[in-house]
């Protein structure tokens, strides 16, 4: 069998680390290095702005020079990351006789060291060493790391600490989860989820998880809401990591709040992960965007489940009226007759384009363009069911021109 590279750790902290060139390779290496508490040394006459921008922050040291034989002097580890191969070559010609290991990034044959494609996953590192494939090492690497975040192999952590991670899953397309997230929901012994919630990351919980469906959680004369709590709190008090699955994020319009401050104030401990929410993937999505260069410098995200005129509304509908940015307005479909005239009355142009985007970055994903004065009838015409976001504004009206 031909020899193979010996995979290794190395304690860097506070160890000198020389980096000879100064273009994205470095740019590249160096937050990983900076993270093992390495001292970095970069050596090149130019370097890239964020490199540039690091040596300013005072997280690394860069030199604005050639290589000078004898810069490795102190190194305990270097890299020779020059588009000159002549250049690379003395690198590693003086890292060879100084007994120190170095990379040389255009040949990695001809190097002392070669770096693995790395991954993190909950506090480990995972290496992959091909052998001169790097698509091949980054390729199994990247599966790994997704297969861990997935819970699709057991990774024998120590269980989660009892408590309750509200998380947000994103608009709905799975891939939408943050990474926190999803790895969180790996791990939890109990998942509460939401109607919202993206149904396509439940299917990937392994079958001992216990899901709740908050919908249908039997509240007898508690209030939805207080039910919930309850769960979440009983479940955490017997020992169980609870996740509470939320749509989009949890702090928009969506009670995470009311959850934090039940679980805390029943001693419970709880985590929060943001989310992406769906008042801007789902604009996104659908090709609009909710701010653009001299169109739209303000962006208003508005609840509507109360009607403009209910007493318990907190919106302002006059002042809205007359902003000129976006206004990006949640559970609306129902009233959106009642809105659009509310603003319109109160000086928002009827030709206002409006775009109303329906299960946005899912599959059934689909968009109705109007204007302010049309777009009840057109919703209406169109059967547009909630969920749906309602983008009111110039943004609306904007679409790419095709070459
Ligand atoms: N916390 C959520 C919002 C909860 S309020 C978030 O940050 O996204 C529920 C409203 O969100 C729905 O009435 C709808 O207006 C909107 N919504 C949620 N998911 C949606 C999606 N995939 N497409 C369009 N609108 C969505």
């Amino acid at each position: 069998m031909a020899e193979q590279h010996y995979l290794v750790g190395l304690e860097l902290h506070d160890r000198l680390v020389v980096l000879v060139g100064g273009g994205s390779v470095v740019q590249r290496r160096a937050p990983r290095l900076l993270a093992s508490g390495a001292r970095l040394r970069v050596i090149s006459p130019s370097v890239t702005a964020v490199v540039e921008g690091m040596a300013q922050a005072g997280e690394l040291q860069w030199l604005p020079r050639r290589y000078a034989d004898g810069d490795l002097a102190d190194a305990w580890y270097a890299m020779a990351c020059t588009d000159d191969a002549g250049v690379n070559a003395e690198v590693v010609a003086e890292a060879t006789r100084r007994r120190v290991f170095c990379v040389r990034a255009d040949a990695g044959e001809f190097g002392t060291a070669v770096t693995p494609a790395v991954g993190e996953h909950g506090g480990l590192t995972l290496g992959v060493l091909s052998g001169g494939e790097p698509k091949r090492s980054a390729a199994v690497r990247s599966a790994l790391v997704e297969a861990l975040q997935a819970g699709l192999v057991a990774d024998a952590a120590a269980p989660a600490a009892p408590g309750v991670a509200l998380v947000g899953g994103g608009p709905g397309d799975p891939g939408l989860i943050t990474v926190r997230g999803r790895r969180l929901l790996s791990r939890a012994d109990v998942v509460v989820t939401d109607r919202l919630a993206p149904q396509g990351l439940l299917e990937e919980l392994p079958s001992h998880v216990e899901v709740v469906d908050a919908a249908k959680i039997p509240y007898g004369r508690a209030m939805q809401q207080d039910a919930i709590n309850a769960v979440l709190i009983e479940a955490a008090k017997a020992g169980k990591f609870v996740v509470r699955l939320k749509g989009g994020d949890p702090f928009v319009f969506g009670r995470g709040f009311e959850e934090l401050l039940a679980c805390t104030e029943a001693g419970v401990a709880v985590t929060v992960v943001p989310g992406v929410t769906s008042a801007f993937a789902a604009p996104a999505a659908a090709g609009v965007p909710v701010s653009h260069r001299g169109v739209a410098h303000e962006i208003v995200v508005v609840s509507g489940h109360v009607a403009p005129d209910d007493p318990t509304s907190l919106v302002d509908w006059p002042a809205l009226a007359r902003l000129r940015g976006t206004l990006v307005l949640l559970m609306g479909v129902q009233r959106i007759a009642a809105f659009a005239e509310v603003l319109i009355r109160h000086g928002r142009p009827a030709d206002t384009p409006v775009a109303v985007v329906r299960n946005g970055t899912l599959r059934s994903q689909r968009t109705v363009r109007s204007t302010l004065a049309k777009v009840a009838d057109a919703m209406a015409h169109e059967q547009l069911r909630p969920p749906a976001i309602i983008v009111i504004g110039p943004v609306a009206g904007l679409a790419p021109n095709p070459a």
